[in-house]
């Protein structure tokens, strides 16, 4: 079954069981500053959950576009790592706003994982909050799943890989406890069920969230129970594809494959299984949909995620020996598979091209040297894993190299870069900036303090992507 074919049939099952079909948001938050992109299908209904926003209808299905690459949720450095993360995916969903909870809700996804996709019941096992004895029941009693494949798992906190089955949009915001579906790759691959120290390789892979969505988180921490308990449901459209198309990555599968193909044209290789070619597969994707929802590459916010993905893209393309501009030219590609469904995209793609391919020119001036700079720091480094701050600082300062693309350098060869001492260069630039900027009011009595929010919208950023790389290694 094709990744559309495949779309399609999920939103037409969920249609079938009364579900108002409901198109996919813009990957840009419509009125919630606590996000960055939206991550998950439920973003759009968030104010509906929370019973501040009405609809005419209590139930909705989406394919939505999701983007995981700065916030709570960010998948940056696992993408060319891991056979299942993407930056840009398309997350399957069904919603139910007080009208159906636990019991429909398994029996739904139970129903079109076996009955509509077909898939093997005993490849299936499924994870529960540790105390919802509830939900273990459904799974055992009405559905006949084996106690040995119901898994119970707390809320891992502060475990970056860990199964949780506590799901939360952000730090604040509707939340609850979860049920998931994962599917058996096979004893070929390595990896160990959920809650086992192997769970994060390839061989058992989380396809679908079931949460009950029960409270409100508020910025201190407290839980407040919402007007009424409610559903919401994400399936990687990319992850199931895989099973269906009988492969085991999702960088396998047929959408995936036309983008490879097309990227080791641009790029000018012969070897399709090259980790960086997944890489910039990925990023197209990413990037091209932010474009097309109006983020413009820059250097805060939004703005400077995109940019810090064009330049990994860069980045991977020269590695394999493209010295020339590429990147925008697989905007092309990306409609031939994606803008039937994506209509926006079609209409823009030349725009998106030329935003891209500025954005190539404008680093193509920095990146030789910036590379060489970092190849002699790291020939330079002896028996130390770790490249200083200050280079990381100077890389990102002079040659615009955002510090998760020297770490994403730093991780092939495996070192690691030294965040604190990078954190304390920037810590001295946003003083000397914030001085700078006081000295030219003073001077002109002209307020101009444009540098200085920049820089601190991106700084923050750039840090906490610091801190997530450096937990990955
Ligand atoms: P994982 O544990 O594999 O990182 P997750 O628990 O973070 O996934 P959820 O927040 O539960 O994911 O999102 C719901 C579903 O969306 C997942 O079950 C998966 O199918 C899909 N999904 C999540 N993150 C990604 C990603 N980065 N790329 C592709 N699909 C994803
Ligand atoms: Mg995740
Ligand atoms: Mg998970
Ligand atoms: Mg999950």
């Amino acid at each position: 079954m094709k990744s559309s074919e495949l779309r399609q049939s999920f939103l037409s099952y969920f249609e079938s069981k009364q579900h108002q079909i409901v198109e996919s948001s813009s990957l840009i938050p419509g009125n919630d500053p606590t996000l960055l992109f939206t991550n998950a299908g439920m973003v759009q209904f968030k104010d509906v959950f929370l019973g501040t926003d009405k609809r005419n209808y209590t139930r909705a299905t989406t394919s939505q576009r999701c983007v995981r690459a700065g916030g709570k949720h960010n998948d940056l450095e696992n993408v060319g790592y891991t056979a299942r993360h993407h930056t840009f995916f398309e997350m399957l969903g069904n919603f139910s706003f007080g009208d159906y909870f636990k019991q429909d809700a398994i029996a739904y996804a139970w129903e079109f994982l076996t009955k509509v996709a077909k898939l093997p019941e005993d490849k299936l096992l499924v994870t529960v909050y540790a105390d919802d004895d509830e939900a273990f029941d459904i799974w055992h009693k009405e559905i006949g799943l084996p106690k040995e494949k119901i898994i119970r798992i707390g809320d891992n906190k502060g475990s970056r890989y860990a199964s949780d089955n506590f799901w939360q949009m952000g730090d604040t915001g509707p939340c609850g406890p979860c049920t998931e579906v994962f599917y058996d790759h096979g004893a070929h691959i390595w990896g160990g069920p959920p809650g086992s120290p192997e769970e994060d390789g390839d061989r058992f892979i989380e396809i679908w969230n079931v949460v009950f969505m029960q409270f409100n988180r508020s910025a201190n921490g407290d839980m407040a129970p919402l007007p009424k308990p409610s559903v919401d449901t994400g399936m990687g459209l990319e992850r199931i594809a895989a099973i269906l198309q009988g492969v085991h990555s999702n960088y396998e599968i047929d959408l995936f494959q036309n983008l490879i193909k097309a990227s080791a044209n641009a790029v000018g290789t012969d070897d399709l299984t090259s980790q960086s070619l997944r890489v910039i597969a990925d990023h197209i994707r990413s990037c091209s949909f932010m474009i097309v929802d109006g983020v413009v590459p820059s250097n805060e916010g939004r703005g400077y995620v995109l940019r810090r993905i064009i330049r990994r893209a860069i980045r991977h393309g020269n590695k394999l020996g493209q010295k020339g501009v590429f990147f925008h030219k697989l905007v092309e590609a990306l409609d031939a598979e994606m803008g039937e469904a994506y209509p926006e995209l079609r209409k823009l793609k030349e725009r998106v091209a030329s935003i891209l391919l500025k954005e190539e020119e404008q680093f193509a001036k920095t990146l030789d040297q910036g590379m060489r700079i970092l190849e002699d720091a790291i020939s330079e480094l002896g028996d130390s894993k770790i490249i200083p701050g200050q280079t990381v600082f100077k890389l990102y300062d002079t040659y615009g190299f955002p510090a998760d693309l020297t770490n994403d350098v730093a991780r092939e060869n495996e070192l690691e870069i030294d965040e604190a001492g990078f954190e304390a260069a920037m810590e001295e630039q946003r003083a000397r900036a914030r001085s700078a900027s006081n000295f030219s009011m003073d001077m002109s009595g002209d307020v101009s303090i444009d540098s200085e929010t920049e820089f601190t919208g991106y700084t923050e950023l750039e840090g906490e992507s610091v801190v997530e790389a450096l937990i990955v290694d």
